[in-house]
C-alpha cells in the first residue's frame, strides 16, 4: 500500500476545504484562490497537509499517535459515566496552529505543513524532532 499512486482531485470550494482517503487527496479550488494573500503558498501548503493525512493513513494513523503520544496534546475526557471522548488537553508542547488542535490527525498534519512551510504556524522542538525522524526513516522513526 506505501507504493500506491495517490490520485488527486480538485473540486469545487463547495465541497469544503479538503479531503483524503488512503489512496486519494481531494483539493477544493479555495485552497488555489487568493484568499490568504499567497495563494500558491496556500496551495502548497495544502497540498502538503492533505497527503500528509495519506502518508499517516498508510502507516494506520501511527505516525500521529506516535506523535501524540511524544506531545500528550490529545488524551481522553470522561465527562460522565461511560462517555469518554479524545480531545485536545494541551500536553507538554503547543501544536502548530489552532486547527491543529482539532485531533491528533489534523496535529499531525498541520506539523509536516508548518516543517515544509517556514512561517505557517510554530514548529516547536518536539514536533520538529519527530518530523524530521519520520522524513529520514520513510516512516516510523
Ligand atoms: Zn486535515
Amino acid at each position: 500500500m506505501l507504493n500506491r499512486v495517490v490520485d488527486v482531485y480538485r473540486v469545487p470550494s463547495f465541497f469544503g476545504v479538503g479531503g483524503f482517503g488512503t489512496d486519494f487527496v481531494v483539493l477544493p479550488d479555495i485552497a488555489f484562490n487568493d484568499i490568504y494573500g499567497d495563494r500558491y503558498l496556500w496551495a502548497k501548503g495544502t497540498i502538503i497537509h492533505e497527503f500528509s493525512h495519506v502518508w499517516d493513513v498508510r502507516h494506520s494513523l501511527l505516525l500521529s499517535t506516535d506523535m501524540n503520544n511524544l506531545t500528550h496534546s490529545f488524551g481522553p475526557s470522561c465527562p460522565g459515566a461511560g462517555k469518554c471522548h479524545v480531545v485536545y488537553i494541551g500536553g507538554i508542547e503547543e501544536p502548530p496552529t489552532i486547527y491543529a488542535r482539532t485531533n491528533q490527525l489534523e496535529d499531525f498534519a498541520e506539523s509536516v505543513r508548518s516543517f515544509f512551510i517556514p512561517g505557517y504556524g510554530i514548529l516547536r522542538p518536539i514536533r520538529r524532532k519527530y518530523i524530521t525522524q519520520v522524513l529520514d526513516n520513510h516512516g516510523l522513526p
